[in-house]
């Protein structure tokens, strides 16, 4: 019987903790914090996206976008709610495929899977940081503050640098590169995004719903749409985490918001001519009203450098049509993100050329394995990252019980 010593109790860590141990090997989970799943539990709005029905190797990015494949097919969304539904969790898919416990709360996910460790004599080691793994002879040895365990194999499951205030660390990248391994860059995403628009404070706290496109000069890089917060920074909201991973790929690159999604440039044009005619005496800083939320009306008034004092009886055809262009295509110019402490994930990681696809271990040193955010595969919004980590860590997990 193979003994495994899994470093992180988080979703990659534990799913691979329970695969590894339902195939007979002596598992210990070393987790950091006080207990295991703590960023599980907050996931999803503490709701748990837990998967994607649409989720595919097309879903993921990283240096290598093929290597997610192998452990995706082995593990797919099917398969993973059919293991999750072994384990007593129900669930549920909403229409664009994202699917929730049926509980709706993250906690039952994280009490499913350890309930099931317990149950299949997984030791877990809560508050036990491991600081460092060396290789000595046929074991590995785990430092940690009990002192060094030895372990036949052993799998690194510590996550990324995201979601700090939920465990995100870069102790996994660490304990890797000590051990010969490499990583990529590391930047943020799915992430709330800091931008230079001098409107943005004084909508601090209005949602809306828009189409949210990314440019660079006049490339369009990426779309989205749904609700986005305005925030005294910049940006927030799921459609702008959507697009995040494209805002923050490279510098000079402009968010914009298409705020009435319902009309086109003309018909607004049209509208706001006709409210120039049929209600003179209304102020201009009122001339969106009925259109747009009356705050966001304003700012778009003084964006286009109009007193918004001055009665829209004032509105030329020209100044509608600029009017009509900045609903329409309001802009933002990124200047950064909030950091990692708020970002869902992290782009970059553990190079996956120095591991097996297959198998999840690594090219350099045989009996070490590794999954989840801690290697440079990140998914898109909407499930498919926690859906990365139950496949990797099912892999890892099968390969390190060596059945
Ligand atoms: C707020 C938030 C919401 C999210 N919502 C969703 C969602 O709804 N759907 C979705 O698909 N994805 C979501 N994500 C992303 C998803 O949670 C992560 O991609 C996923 O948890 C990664 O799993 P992991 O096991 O690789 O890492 P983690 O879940 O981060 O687990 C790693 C664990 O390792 C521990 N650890 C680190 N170093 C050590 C060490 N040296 N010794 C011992 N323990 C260590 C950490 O404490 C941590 O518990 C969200 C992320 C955040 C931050």
């Amino acid at each position: 019987m193979n003994s495994v010593a899994v470093i992180g109790g988080g979703a990659a860590g534990m799913m691979a903790a329970l695969e590894a141990a339902s195939r007979g090997a002596a598992v210990s989970v070393f987790e950091r914090q006080s207990r295991v799943g703590r960023k599980l539990a907050v996931t999803g709005n503490g709701r748990c996206n837990l998967t994607n029905l649409n989720a595919s190797p097309r879903s993921y990015h990283g240096t290598d976008s093929d290597f997610a494949a192998p452990a995706l097919c082995r593990f797919s969304p099917a398969e993973t709610l059919a293991h999750f539904r072994s384990l007593g969790l129900l669930t549920v898919a909403e229409p664009d495929g994202r699917v929730y416990p049926l509980s709706d709360t993250a906690g039952s996910v994280v009490d499913v899977l350890r309930f099931a460790m317990e149950a299949a004599g997984v030791c877990l080691k809560d508050s036990c940081e491991v600081s460092a793994l060396k290789r000595m002879d046929a074991v590995w040895r785990v430092d940690c503050p009990e002192g060094a365990i030895t372990a036949d194999r052993v799998i690194v499951a510590c996550g990324g640098m995201a979601g700090e205030r939920f465990g995100g660390t870069k102790k996994g990248y660490e304990l890797l590169e000590a051990l010969g391994h490499h990583r990529t860059p590391l930047r943020c995403s799915l992430v709330q995004l800091r931008c230079d628009n001098p409107g943005s404070r004084s909508l601090k706290g209005i949602r809306a719903d828009a189409e949210v496109k990314v440019f660079c000069g006049a490339k369009l890089l990426a779309s989205s749409s749904g609700e986005v917060q305005f925030t005294d920074y910049g940006l927030s909201g799921p459609a702008v985490f959507e697009i995040s991973r494209e805002a923050l790929s490279r510098g000079g690159t402009v968010v914009t918001l298409d705020l009435l999604r319902s009309v086109t440039e003309e018909e607004l044009t049209g509208m706001l001519l006709r409210r120039a005619k049929s209600t003179p005496q209304l102020a201009l800083s009122d001339v969106f009203l009925g259109t747009v939320q009356n705050r966001i009306g304003r700012v778009l008034v003084s964006s286009a450098g109009l007193r918004g004092t001055e009665s829209v009886a004032s509105l030329t055809e020209k100044t509608a049509r600029r009017l009509a262009g900045l609903a329409k295509h309001f802009e933002f110019p990124v200047i950064g993100d909030m950091g990692a402490a708020n970002a869902q994930v992290t782009v970059g990681g553990i190079r996956t050329n120095e591991f097996d696809p297959e198998t999840m271990e690594s090219r350099l040193c045989p009996g070490l394995y590794a999954c989840g955010e801690l290697l440079d595969v990140d998914g898109d919004c909407g499930g498919y990252n926690l859906q990365w980590a139950w496949s990797s860590g099912r892999l890892a997990g099968m390969s390190a019980a060596g059945v």
